[in-house]
């Protein structure tokens, strides 16, 4: 079999239109402009990056972006003040800072600190349990929301499938695990983790109808790990080395795309899976955090 690509730049631009719309309809009624701070502390080169193209969508879409870089020297009491201002400035919806923040600001520290009602990345553990509680109407983790959007509109069903998460950290394979296993549309599915202790994963991913990828290691899973048939999603972004590139380097997956392509039906590219997912889906949480505002005020 030689597997059909899931497009997650076509289907992001889909969700992205729905927001725009979304958006334009709070302006026009409320006079208010669903709005989004993001915070980056030091320069690191990636963080940059996903900062500005976070800030571009926003500007896309019609929410307002405020942007706020910090030098990587900031302590983390004034990275907390900024968050307490930002907390309580109520043109603000939705407040996210970019990781990874410099050592000597501890990253719990600004998740806690963010308040819930806008804590658009769905790090806080009040949004992190209500989701595992099962309630979707709130903010939801921004990935693996993405994942179940690119399953959900490429027809795939989960119910009743075995479905394969790679990776259990607390922003991608954790929450992604919990909503193809939730009581849900896009869930139901029988959900196995496998992480750096798993034994006999081959064994394990054989088994599986879906497979999320989520463990940073670049072309992990070969063709002979996957079924024929399954449905792969890459989650992995990871840079490598590549002479022929102008900059020197190019992005993979955690997915090796060619080996695994022949096995599969469908599988996402990366670039161009969940990565442009991703950010719709954090566009989509800064809508829900202006009109949950617009409920309370
Ligand atoms: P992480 O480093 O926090 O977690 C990696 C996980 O992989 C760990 O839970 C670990 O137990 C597991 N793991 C490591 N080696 C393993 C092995 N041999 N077998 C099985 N499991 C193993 O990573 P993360 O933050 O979850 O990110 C994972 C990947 O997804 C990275 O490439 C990251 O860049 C990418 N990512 C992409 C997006 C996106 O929008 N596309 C968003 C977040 C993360």
């Amino acid at each position: 079999m030689s597997a059909n690509l899931i497009n997650g730049n076509e289907i992001s631009k889909a969700v992205n239109a729905e927001t725009a719309a979304e958006v334009a309809e709070i302006v026009a009624k409320y006079g208010i402009r669903p709005a989004l701070a993001v915070i980056l502390v030091g320069e690191d080169p990636a963080s940059q990056v996903y900062v500005s193209r976070k800030d571009k969508k926003c500007a896309e879409l019609g929410i307002r972006s405020e942007k706020i870089v910090l030098p990587a020297d900031t302590s983390e009491a004034e990275l907390l003040a900024i968050i307490a201002k930002l907390n309580a400035d109520p043109s603000i919806h939705g407040i996210l800072v970019q990781s990874p923040v410099p050592k000597q600001i501890d990253e719990q520290s600004v998740v806690l600190a963010i308040d819930p009602a806008k804590d658009v990345d769905c790090f806080h553990p009040a949004n992190v349990g209500r989701m595992m509680l099962g309630d979707f109407s709130g903010f939801l983790p921004c990935t693996p929301w993405g994942v179940t959007v690119l399953l959900e509109r490429s027809g795939i069903i989960t119910r009743g499938r075995n479905a394969v998460v790679l990776g259990r950290s607390n922003i991608v394979g954790k929450p992604m695990a919990a909503m193809l296993a939730a009581k849900a549309p896009f869930g139901d599915a029988t959900v196995t983790v496998c992480h750096s202790h798993t034994r006999d994963l081959t064994a394990i991913t054989l088994q599986a109808d879906i497979i999320v990828a989520a463990l940073g290691i670049p072309r992990f899973l070969k063709g002979d790990q996957v079924k024929e048939g399954a449905v792969v999603i890459d989650v992995g972004i990871n840079r490598i080395p590549d002479p022929t590139a102008k900059n020197g380097c190019r992005l993979v997956g955690d997915v090796d795309f060619d080996s695994v392509a022949e096995k599969a039906s469908l599988i996402t590219p990366v670039p161009g899976g969940v990565g442009p997912m991703t950010i719709a889906m954090l566009m989509k949480n800064t809508l829900r955090a202006c009109r949950a505002a617009l409920k309370t005020a």
